[in-house]
């Protein structure tokens, strides 16, 4: 699209030519980018400088939250480049050509248990790093979870699909200075992700992921979130009294009492003591490869 090319005397972003959408968020718009000179194919987030006036320091961030984690595990997207004109701030990402886990998740209606548990076994091991580099993501979920190939969606590679997949977006992320036993508390996120250390304004920290975690596998495993109510006030309300069900039982007779406990350890709502990633990964759920059996009745 000529219409997207920067009109700056910049030449940087002059050797890539945008093409089609891959989606959209609050202050971004994603795109498919051709890198000129090489033909090689990148994802461009091209955030508006108006749209962003007075919030420069999140894109900011941003950048310096992806510079400390990108590159440093497989399963998180890398930056390969930045830079910006006089309208926009572009942000270059290895392409993630296999879409996000929601609609994965919405093409299949849920996952069987064991390849769910393959993929939270994956994005936990990502999110142990992120941890360990001293960063909290704050905005884990489906949508943000990227596939790096289209193939890793077919049946005959659903074995493989885990290793496919990527933590991405960054834009709420915070580095926390540990020293300092740092809390967090503004209120961002996702609200049906959110944990309820959030909405309550006591502070937050890593746990929050871990919670966002717990939601995310009870939506692969049934096809539906956790604590979806008619109003935003009624879902806070559900999750700071942690109030959620494996029901309707037809959704839920095929999933283990293992699967289940993951889920309920994740969700626990005080936040010390919830796991901690290292902590998640030791679950029998996920700490064995073999498949778990739901008892006969
Ligand atoms: P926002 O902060 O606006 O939510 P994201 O970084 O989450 O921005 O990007 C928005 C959407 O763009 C994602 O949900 C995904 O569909 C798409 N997207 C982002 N990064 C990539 C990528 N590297 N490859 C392919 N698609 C991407
Ligand atoms: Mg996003």
């Amino acid at each position: 699209n000529k219409n997207d090319m920067p009109s700056s005397s910049s030449t940087v972003p002059c050797q890539y030519r945008t093409g089609k959408t891959l989606g959209s968020g609050t202050y971004a718009i994603v795109k498919e980018a051709i890198h000129i000179k090489t033909g090689k194919y990148y994802a461009c987030k091209v955030i508006n400088k108006k749209l962003m006036e007075g919030r420069e320091y999140m894109v900011r961030n941003e950048i310096a939250v992806l510079k400390r984690v990108s590159k440093g595990h497989p399963n998180i997207v890398t930056l390969h480049d930045y830079f910006e004109t006089t309208h926009n701030l572009y942000l270059c990402f290895d392409l993630c050509t296999g879409g996000e886990l929601f609609d994965r998740i919405c093409a299949k209606g849920n996952y069987y248990e064991h390849e769910a548990a393959n993929l939270v076994r994956t994005v936990l091991g990502a999110v142990q790093y992120i941890h360990d580099c001293g960063i909290v993501h704050r905005d884990l979920k489906p949508e943000n979870l990227l596939f790096r190939t289209k193939e890793s969606a077919n049946k005959e590679n659903a074995d493989k699909e885990a290793e496919d997949v990527m933590i991405a977006d960054f834009g709420l992320s915070r580095i926390m200075e540990e020293e300092k036993l740092q809390m967090l508390t503004e209120i961002c996120g996702t609200p049906g992700y959110m944990a309820p250390e959030i909405f309550k304004k006591t502070g937050h920290s890593k746990p929050v992921d871990i919670w966002a975690i717990g939601v995310i596998t009870y939506f692969l495993l049934c096809g539906y979130t956790p604590f979806d109510r008619d109003t935003q006030e009624l879902e806070m309300q559900a999750i700071i009294a942690g109030d959620y069900k494996f029901e309707p039982e037809e959704y839920w007779c095929n999933v283990s009492p293992t699967a289940r406990s993951f889920v309920s350890t994740c969700l626990t709502i005080d936040p010390v003591s919830r796991p901690t990633a290292s902590e998640a990964l030791q679950h029998p759920w996920l700490a064995s490869k073999e498949p778990h059996f739901v008892k006969d009745s």
